[in-house]
């Protein structure tokens, strides 16, 4: 597949990249500076250099333009892209009255958001979908559902909203067998895949606890969800960080906005298939089964199907994000 056909372009992206190329890398410099042994940069130089007007709101450096709003928050690592939430690697930080932002979460998100075309161009025609657990690993139990099978149901639905795309689909497993997580990123890689989608649900203790999230694997001296001290080692994952960072966002913000489900944001974890995708990975967690509500959603055909279609039009985005230049 050379030309991707795209029925269902989004519109708004297209106008987001005119504006972009008119106004980003208009000649400023984005400044850094080096706190407690990390380097940040300035918040107001990125938003000057991506065309956004800045302002703060108490400990909140607000970023607008007709297209986006970005917030990031004095020490906090909760982010808001579009009011979509995105769990930085590390709190940002007022220096000298000015709040600044990691240069890890700038290099490999917010600059990959903004600039897809900065990226890379780089082919997205055969897309693995790792279809969590099976066979004897039933994963996250609701009342009546187990996870292996919801994963499957929706991996089926998505494979064919994707071939409607013409993209080549492919999944870890067809019915209820147990691949080692081994097996599911060496068939990705021996098969040629170029986009690695893992699809899960969840469980919790605290049955009230319900949502979406979605994992990429923490970039090397990044720190993950759970911690605060950095990832030293770098792992194969790490090769395709930024479009991780381009990957995650597009298809997280379309499911929050299309389900309208409580949103646990973007998270960086270094998952075992997400550590060792030799192409741009993303795991999903697509609602909880402990939930008596969400379980019953994840049930329901509708919603598996509201699902599908983030995840296919996310995909659609970021392909169209890396192959398409500005003002093209
Ligand atoms: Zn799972």
């Amino acid at each position: 597949m050379t030309h991707p056909h795209f029925p269902h372009a989004p519109l708004v992206l297209l106008l987001a990249l005119l504006t972009f190329a008119a106004t980003a890398n208009s000649g400023f410099t984005i400044h850094s500076a080096k706190i407690a042994g990390r380097t940040y940069v300035y918040v107001a130089d990125v938003a000057r250099y991506y065309g956004f007007q800045a302002g703060m709101r108490g400990e909140t450096a607000v970023l607008r333009n007709d297209q986006r709003t970005i917030e990031f928050t004095n020490n906090s690592r909760k982010a808001y892209f579009d009011g979509v939430l995105v769990t930085l690697m590390f709190a940002p930080r007022m220096h000298k009255g000015t709040l600044t932002l990691s240069h890890q979460d700038f290099r490999y998100f917010v600059d990959p958001v903004l600039r897809p075309w900065g990226i890379g161009k780089k082919p997205v025609r055969r897309i693995v979908l790792d279809v969590g657990h099976g066979g004897q690993d039933d994963g996250a139990k609701g009342t009546k559902l187990l996870e292996k099978n919801i994963n499957l149901m929706l991996a089926r639905r998505v494979k064919s909203m994707l071939e409607q795309y013409r993209y080549e689909v492919l999944l870890t497993r067809k019915d209820d067998s147990f691949p080692s997580l081994d097996a599911r990123t060496k068939m990705a890689k021996a098969k040629g895949a170029d986009l690695f989608i893992s699809i899960h649900n969840n469980s919790a203790t605290v049955k009230t606890v319900n949502g979406i999230e979605t994992f990429l694997v923490t970039p090397q001296y990044g720190a993950s969800i759970h911690k605060n001290d950095v990832e030293k080692t770098k792992v194969a994952g790490n090769a395709n960080d930024a479009y991780n960072g381009l990957l995650a966002y597009s298809i997280h913000r379309r499911l929050i906005s299309y389900t309208k489900a409580n949103d646990r944001g973007v998270k960086y974890r270094r998952f075992k298939v997400l550590r060792d995708a030799h192409c741009p990975a993303v795991l999903l967690e697509t609602g909880f089964l402990s939930n008596r509500k969400e379980e019953a959603l994840l049930a329901n055909e509708g919603y598996q199907n509201k699902l599908a279609r983030a995840i296919t039009h996310g995909i659609v985005e970021f392909h169209r994000g890396i192959t398409v230049g500005p003002g093209e």
